[in-house]
């Protein structure tokens, strides 16, 4: 109780205590599970709360529910349900896991055991902790798997042996946690994990919850340190398959960090997709072909699959054009770069540090792509002029000249078009 007074926001705490009252009204046993105890004792704000009850959750989410006023989803045949509270908390509550034997009424180690029983289901021993909110017990925590211990010596350790080939997925996830909080792999859990790196037992998860780790793990602030570390494991193969490891990667991925934190301060109207960054780090020096395989096989969505491919076909050919000595005009720049997103600028300047680099995207980014003449087609109907490709040819070389400062306002851009209209005509006559 007092960590939950001290460290969670007041709306938090009501929001526990309310729970209680109405598990204290309803006679049932909820309570709060998972990765927002973990958190809360690791000190790490957590907004999802996840809640075991005993013994259904669904008919108490909908007495909740009548309280909170969210919205309730219920799925009866998992017995589980959700509550998506005004202002945004996700409250996600799960019936308690029965025992196969009908349970006598009311028999408190019983009623703890089918807890235990959930529990023990979980992944690792520091997702195991659980914090009764009933009013009458309100604050107790429970660890029957020494989680407290993990937490304390830093340590991801499964439940038991087989925990890696009952749910493959694990394994992506042990690395996730290892990496976010700083913790290693407990001695026995990184060699399960080894053997099932070695069994290649991950080919047995559907892609879906493949895919959907992977965009977790993409989403994390130790995303590099979690791809190097599947690099690390023999993980990589399975999940990227051809994407070969080398410092140059490594130092690709860290650097595509940067320039995301450095997107988000300096061109926020980028909206940049840090999964799309780090697909397109990783797939950087991949064949064309292979890596829109890879990024059919990773089942992404449309507009990152075009950011990705974006960047391996474009990147190589940007990098030789920008490193040439001549220096570029502004409007050869804006060519160059015009009509692709964001993502492959950035991966440009993690590619390669030189200022010219910098200099080139981050003048087309902020000013060039903004450039537009004063003169557009009205005005040049207007002066009788007929649309046709000359036409054409004369907007964008208007274009042209306003990106390299050949001329600087409207009046200039009207007698460069009547000029270049007069030179087409006297070429044609
Ligand atoms: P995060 O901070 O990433 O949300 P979390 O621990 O809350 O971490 P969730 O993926 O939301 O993780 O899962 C909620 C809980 O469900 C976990 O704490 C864990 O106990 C359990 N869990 C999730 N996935 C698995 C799995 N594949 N096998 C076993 N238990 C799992």
């Amino acid at each position: 109780t007092p960590l939950i007074n001290a460290r969670l926001p007041k709306k938090m705490q009501s929001l526990l205590l309310l729970v209680g009252q109405k598990a204290e009204r309803e006679n049932v046993r909820v309570f709060a599970v998972g990765g927002f105890i973990r958190d809360l004792l690791l000190q790490i704000p957590n907004h999802d709360l996840d809640l075991v009850v005993e013994p259904a959750a669904i008919p108490f989410a909908e007495k909740l529910n009548e309280l909170l006023r969210g919205q309730l989803t219920t799925h009866e045949q998992f017995g589980t349900a959700s509550i998506v509270v005004p202002g945004g908390t996700q409250i996600d509550l799960v019936t308690s896991r029965q025992e196969f034997y009908a349970r006598p009424a009311a028999l408190p180690e019983v009623e703890q055991s089918s807890l235990k029983n959930d529990l023990f289901r979980r992944d690792f021993t520091i997702n195991t902790l659980a914090c009764s909110l009933k009013v009458s017990e309100f604050g107790t925590l429970i660890d029957f798997f020494h989680g407290i211990d993990d937490l304390g010596k830093g340590l991801i350790r499964v439940l038991y042996n087989l925990s890696f080939v009952e749910d493959p997925l694990r394994v992506l996830r042990a690395v996730r946690f290892e990496q976010r909080f700083g913790f290693r792999l407990e001695e026995t859990t990184l060699s399960l994990l080894e053997n099932a790196a070695q069994t290649r037992v991950l080919e047995k998860v559907s892609k879906e919850r493949l895919y959907d780790e992977i965009q977790l793990a993409l989403l994390e602030e130790k995303t590099p340190e979690i791809l190097i570390r599947y690099f690390e494991l023999q993980l990589a193969p399975l999940l990227f398959p051809g994407v070969c490891y080398s410092e140059k990667l490594k130092n690709r991925l860290t650097s595509t960090r940067e320039m995301i934190a450095w997107a988000g301060r300096n061109w926020p109207d980028a909206a940049v997709s840090p999964s799309a960054l780090y697909l397109a780090a990783l797939m950087l020096e991949l064949p064309f072909q292979e890596a829109r395989h890879l990024c059919r096989r990773l089942r992404l969505p449309r507009n990152e699959v075009e950011r990705v491919l974006a960047a391996v076909e474009s990147v190589p050919q940007l990098l030789t054009k920008l490193l040439t000595p001549e220096s570029l005009k502004n409007s050869e720049l804006y060519h160059l770069f015009s009509g692709l997103p964001a993502e492959v600028l950035l991966i440009l300047q993690a590619e390669n540090s030189l200022s010219r680099i910098w200099e080139s995207t981050s003048l087309y980014w902020e000013k060039l792509r903004h450039i537009k003449p004063d003169v557009g087609g009205r005005d040049l109907l207007a002066e009788g002029y007929l649309p046709g490709p000359v036409f054409q040819e004369v907007l964008l070389a208007l274009k042209d000249a306003r990106l390299d400062r050949q001329v600087l306002n409207r009046e200039e851009e009207l007698s460069l078009a009547r000029k270049l209209f007069a030179m087409k005509e006297k070429n044609d006559a």
